[in-house]
């Protein structure tokens, strides 16, 4: 519980490591011991352990959810000419991955209530390319933001259709679910990120890929080291060096350990935040059959600065992703858009703000930023 003036904390960490500090003293310690620092027995764990907690065939741990998202196209073989569709409003490593491949992000507007691709304008987007443009399409990536999984019912139908590959960026999704099924189970293959904030982060960078598929998944380990075929010496194709280190993995499993416990922790903060504030202010939307994993409490507002500063006053936290988005930063202004724009992004990067949200937070604490949220508006 915090005092009246004492600052907020926005993600918890510390919460977190003095619950569990013994527990990652002595797996790190173990690391220290074995010497295995580079793809050692914790990593090939966390794999099988991340493995039965999305009911996927194979994982393969990577560098970060950047490389994650990098690597599957790597192995696609998309390049050249080729398009990928993806949202605007998301954080930029979801597109900044396919130039690095030589292909063209494809910008697709979401939906207002989900921040998630609207599979509408997807659709005619893949349509308006086919007609009017010499790009490929090639393949989707649709992102679990804020931790509520796209809308994959239909997102793979449209994959199917018109015979795209789809990747699930599930950087903030980890832990959700649609329709009895796991975040990093959708599409041809998924991606998720250990950075420190995500639902489920390390203690420096690392990521993790999923797929059913056991061509796509050699060619992914391979990739991740080099390009190698028996051994890193034997070089069958351009790779990177993207693997996870043995250290983050041990201090991974500690923390799956106590994931769904701490998922669920966030439910009920997510549920005492809905009862606050539900037809105050405009508060997440969840679909029907589906379960956030709540990396963000995002809420909307329309005058957002005076609104966090007044939060600020009362010391309780808050951010904005994303306040640009990316078809309006430099680094993709000249990259193509769906028909019509991007309408719904606009709109609602000037308005969105995210509140304090993690496993840890208290009742008592919870009240006051409610509160300062009410009082705000
Ligand atoms: C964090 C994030 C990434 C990138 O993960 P890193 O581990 O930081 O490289 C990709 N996509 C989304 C949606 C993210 O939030």
């Amino acid at each position: 519980m915090t005092e009246m003036n004492e600052p907020i904390a926005f993600i918890d960490l510390a919460a977190q490591q003095r619950a569990i500090r013994g527990r990652l003293d002595a797996a790190i310690g173990r690391v220290l011991d074995h010497g295995k620092y580079i793809m050692g027995p914790e990593v090939a764990e966390l794999e099988r352990q991340l493995a039965d907690y999305t009911a996927v065939k194979h994982v393969v741990s990577c560098s970060n959810g950047t490389d994650a998202l990098a690597l599957p196209l790597m192995a696609w073989e998309i390049g050249t000419g080729d398009a990928v569709l993806c949202p605007s409003f998301t954080f930029a490593a979801t597109a900044e991955i396919v130039p690095w491949v030589g292909a063209s992000p494809v910008f697709v507007d979401v939906d207002e209530r989900t921040y998630n691709i609207d599979p509408d304008h997807l659709q005619r987007t893949i349509e308006h390319l086919r007609d009017n443009s010499d790009l490929t399409p090639r393949a989707i990536i649709a992102v679990d933001l804020f931790g509520q999984p796209a809308d994959y019912e239909r997102i793979e139908a449209i994959a199917a259709k018109h015979d795209l590959l789809l990747l699930e960026d599930a950087a903030q999704g980890f832990g959700g679910r649609l329709n009895n099924r796991a975040a990093g189970s959708f599409g041809d293959a998924a991606t998720t990120s250990f950075f420190p904030a995500k639902p489920i982060g390390g203690y420096g960078d690392g990521g993790a890929i999923f797929t059913d598929d056991d061509d796509l998944a050699e060619r992914l380990r391979s990739l991740r080291v080099h390009g190698k075929g028996s051994d890193k010496y034997d070089n069958i194709r351009i790779g990177r060096n993207a693997r996870l280190d043995t250290l983050q993995a041990a201090i991974l499993l500690e923390k799956l350990a106590i994931f769904d416990d701490e998922l669920q922790a966030r439910q009920a903060v997510a549920g005492r935040y809905a009862a606050g504030l539900n037809g105050k202010v405009a508060v997440p939307d969840v679909m029907a059959g589906a379960l956030s994993s709540w990396a963000q409490y995002t809420i909307r507002v329309a005058d957002r600065d005076r609104f966090a500063a007044a939060l600020r006053n009362e010391g309780v936290p808050t951010a904005v992703y994303y306040g640009k988005p990316l078809h309006l930063q430099t680094a993709y202004r000249d990259y193509p858009l769906g028909p019509g724009g991007l309408p719904v992004t606009e709109r609602i990067a000037g308005e969105v703000i995210s509140l304090p949200m993690h496993p840890y937070l208290d009742e008592a604490t919870q009240a006051r930023i409610i509160d300062a949220v009410l009082a705000a508006l």
